[in-house]
């Protein structure tokens, strides 16, 4: 396709010096000449000239006229013209696929999800694939795209390190997924960690924005895990998060599918929640069904929920002490047990952390589409980067 001319076209020619100046922009909104120069250590003059072909191209509007509410002086807001560029997320699960289409600052624009009928490299590349058709029927072309998906606990790498990719939770070994998918896709593809995605779009887009140390704590099929220190995500392999999910909490506690007695997957993933509460109920029950009865008074799973909160509280006080992160997000598909199970949690975190004070622990709804909106941000940042 021959996008001379357009908005994409337009972004790959701006000058590599002047995308801080967006990257200001998309992260952290409007903002006037004087408060880009300051934020971005530059002369005025300087940021004039950076700032200049951006308004040239189309890239940066100028806003009507403020005054400064210092020195009353009239300044015309820089703003990044954010709808003509979509970025493709798809977030990828051992059930479904999962796909957005967001503008340049992460809003949801378009959402779909499918049905995945099995794991083979090729269906699910096909399924990714006919999403993506679906979203941009209209003729949309999106800049690039993010995939992500659960790490795989053994792999020696990260997620993104490799080109070849192991997952445990699709059943893969050296599948060249970010190829495929860029083949089928026809834009530039970067896969990731699915947790370290969505830790990156608090960070830039919501409520980790300006916080330049957190923690993100996943719980749903798997224990997740994501920490971001002086700004920047730290760096972990598979097994780390490995480690992480399978710490041993208590001794005598329930056994994990690996074999370990107590860690914290044993209470806190969805399996384990529902094996505990099915022992006490001598029968399966469904996780919802759990939550409910949970909330109707039922002891059975009032103590599923509890204990497996109280775990969630316990890795929350072992992350807060050994990294000093003030701050920490808990997000995923069994999220509601910490919602439900609050003071569970708040023991778990009493028992190893004497002073609670200060420590903003915030719950995030669950849906797959705010993780698929993780993956768009991975496409944004590789799009903002200055590799490209
Ligand atoms: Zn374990």
């Amino acid at each position: 396709m021959n996008d001379q001319g357009s908005p994409i076209e337009a972004w790959r020619s701006a000058p590599r010096p002047s995308r801080p100046v967006l990257r200001e922009l998309v992260i952290h909104g409007p903002q006037s000449r004087t408060d880009l120069a300051r934020k971005l250590g530059l002369s005025s003059g300087s940021l004039t000239r950076l700032t200049k072909p951006l308004v040239e191209a189309g890239l940066v509007v100028e806003r009507d006229i403020r005054h400064d509410p210092v020195n009353g002086r009239p300044t015309r807001p820089l703003e990044v013209v954010a709808d003509q560029l979509l970025f493709m997320g798809i977030k990828l699960t051992s059930e479904r696929v999962y796909a957005v289409l967001t503008n340049l600052r992460a809003d949801i624009v378009e959402r779909a999800s499918a049905p995945l009928m099995d794991l083979t490299p090729a269906t699910v590349v096909a399924e990714a694939g006919r999403l993506a058709d679906r979203l941009t029927a209209s003729g949309a072309t999106p800049v690039a795209a993010g995939i992500v998906l659960g790490g795989n606990a053994h792999a020696p790498a990260q997620v993104d390190e490799s080109d070849l990719l192991d997952s445990g939770i699709l059943g893969w070994q050296g599948v060249p997924a970010r190829r495929l998918m860029a083949e089928r896709l026809g834009i530039p593809c970067f896969v990731k960690n699915d947790v370290t995605a969505l830790a990156q779009a608090y960070h830039w887009f919501g409520e980790a924005r300006g916080v330049r140390d957190f923690a993100v704590i996943t719980v749903g099929d798997g224990i997740g895990y994501a920490l971001f220190a002086h700004g920047r995500a730290v760096r972990m392999t598979e097994a780390d998060l490995g480690e992480f999910a399978h710490q041993i909490l208590d001794p005598g506690g329930p056994m994990c599918p690996s074999g370990h007695r107590g860690c914290t997957a044993s209470y806190a993933t969805t399996r384990s929640i529902l094996m505990t509460a099915a022992q006490g109920m001598c029968r399966f029950p469904t996780y919802a069904e759990v939550l409910r009865l949970a909330l109707d008074g039922d002891s059975v799973c009032q103590e599923t929920v509890q204990q497996a909160a109280w775990a969630v509280g316990a890795v929350i006080a072992n992350v807060v002490n050994t990294t000093t992160v003030k701050t920490v997000i808990l997000a995923g598909e069994a999220v509601d047990v910490v919602r439900i199970g609050r003071p569970g949690l708040e023991r778990g975190l009493a028992a190893r952390r004497r002073d609670v004070s200060g420590i903003d622990i915030a719950v995030r709804e669950h849906d797959f589409h705010d993780w698929a909106r993780g993956a768009a941000v991975v496409a944004i940042q590789a799009h903002l980067s200055d590799q490209h």
